[in-house]
């Protein structure tokens, strides 16, 4: 089977899966409640002779679904979670399908259909004996609250692959070679004595003092910790009214850095300060480390591989959506082009899609971003990139891109799988390529040991609204 053979089976299988992203779409499920959504991946998987573990790593929308038994293992990881509040038509004016409701701002219905994609077309070429080897689909729950990939590595989910290629929407086309930000997550909950603010307040300890002093103490951290470094958080619990000394209050904070040792070290820092803030208070402090994440290790040998079949797969892209394109994108205020290098910025800015195949933009950079494909990448080489399933400059997480991931960005998605088809064949075909890219993946974690950053006892349906 050559290339042209592998992309003809995403081309020929584009209608189910424009079918399928648009029933995700229509249907927007949050983090760690994807049922409808996970299930329909899963037929999808199980109807093309796939065998599918669901339930894993105890997240009842985590699912593996394999073909093959033979080395080497290769696979690919499907998002579907949508954000809250995002809901939006597929039209070029803000007008949201159900006022509050949830919305695929982040493109997820296209990323778990197009992996989907690839992953059917590499067992194609599996079944049909062109290759040998094991296709593995990875049904990522959570990606935009709780980190649901973190779990499955904890769990031993990709101990067995050789390598995976993985993507996300966006507005340009180009492999991923940078890195981002690992995380640590905390809740501080304070608990002190409540009583009238005004005739008896030296009988009080205010839970809030604990919070502000703990907010003071990170505003003076800032000074000190590497630029960088990024320190945020939000009062979830600041009492309930003026004339009460607040008995309860509670703070959620993020700390970020480029590698993990910095971010245990600014934690260590943070959560001194919230013992400081409890003891200055008179209150007691409960410090809850929620969630954890690694930053991502780039594989510049699966970008590469990456980059060549972007050069060979076609991009579709009809004149109807084309059209579409350019009305959405001029009701962007202010798109900013700045993540494709400065010489593509006048063409993109000139694109309603900026279809044409770039190289790397973010070599060597740190994204201000953290994912919890992080955990993945230093458990087995990843390769990453974008495809473009929305005009040019259109920002994740905004309105127009839920209005493109409906139609208009199934065109990047059928690209996409195509991508991710073809550089899996790639990893099955050429034992130079799985070796280069495993041998990078080695001198990159180089002496590091990977250990979870999630507390023993995290329950990740305790951080989301069920
Ligand atoms: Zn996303």
């Amino acid at each position: 089977m050559n290339k042209s053979e592998l992309f003809d089976i995403v081309e020929t299988e584009r209608g189910w899966l424009t079918d399928l992203s648009q029933s995700i779409w229509a249907n927007p499920e949050l983090a760690f409640q994807e049922y409808d959504s996970a299930e329909k991946l899963q037929d999808a998987l199980r109807e093309e002779g796939f065998e599918v573990e669901t339930g894993v790593a105890g997240l009842d929308t985590a699912f593996v679904a394999r073909y093959g038994d033979d080395d080497p293992v290769v696979g690919t990881m499907g998002e579907f979670d949508a954000l809250p509040g995002m809901s939006q038509a597929a039209t070029a004016e803000r007008e949201p399908v159900e006022e509050g409701a949830a919305g695929h701002g982040c493109g997820h219905n296209l990323f778990g259909v197009a992996s989907l994609g690839g992953a059917v077309a590499t067992k194609r070429a599996i079944e049909r004996g062109d290759v040998d080897g094991t296709v593995v689909y990875f049904g990522t729950p959570a990606e935009e609250a709780g980190g649901g990939k973190v779990y499955m590595v904890r769990e031993g989910a990709f101990d067995d692959v050789d390598a995976l290629v993985s993507w996300h929407p966006g507005w340009n086309n180009a492999p991923g070679k940078g890195s981002c930000l690992a995380v640590d997550s905390f809740s501080f909950a304070f608990t002190g004595e409540t009583a009238h603010a005004a005739a008896s307040p030296e009988s009080g300890r205010s839970a809030l003092d604990g919070v502000q002093l703990l907010s003071t103490g990170i505003e003076y951290l800032r000074e000190h910790v590497p630029e960088s470094a990024r320190i945020h958080y939000v009062v979830t619990d600041g009492g309930q009214a003026a004339n009460v000394v607040p008995g309860e209050a509670e703070m959620e904070c993020l700390v970020r850095a480029p590698s993990r040792d910095e971010v245990e070290r600014i934690s260590e820092r943070v959560t001194d300060a919230a013992e400081g803030a409890a003891l200055m208070s008179g209150t007691e402090l409960d410090a809850t480390k929620t969630s954890g994440m690694y930053g991502v290790l780039p594989n510049h040998a699966l970008g590469d591989a990456i980059r060549e079949n972007m050069a060979e797969a076609e991009f579709p892209l009809t004149d109807e959506q084309e059209q579409f394109a350019t009305e959405l994108k001029a009701t962007l205020d202010d798109p900013s082009y700045a993540r494709v290098p400065s010489e593509h910025q006048e063409e993109a800015a000139e694109s309603a899609m900026f279809t044409k195949p770039i190289d790397a933009p973010d070599e060597g950079q740190t994204g201000s971003y953290s994912t919890d494909s992080g955990d993945v990448s230093w458990n087995v080489p990843l390769g990453r990139f974008s495809a473009a399933t929305w005009p040019a400059g259109t920002p994740a997480h905004s309105w127009q891109a839920v209005a493109a991931g409906k139609e208009l960005g199934t065109a990047g998605m059928e690209f996409a799988a195509k991508t991710i088809a073809g550089s899996l064949y790639d990893l099955l075909t050429d034992e130079d390529l799985l070796a280069a890219a495993n041998a990078e993946f080695e001198e990159r974690t180089g002496d590091t040991e990977y250990e979870s950053p999630l507390p023993d006892d995290a329950d990740p349906y305790e951080l989301v609204d069920r």
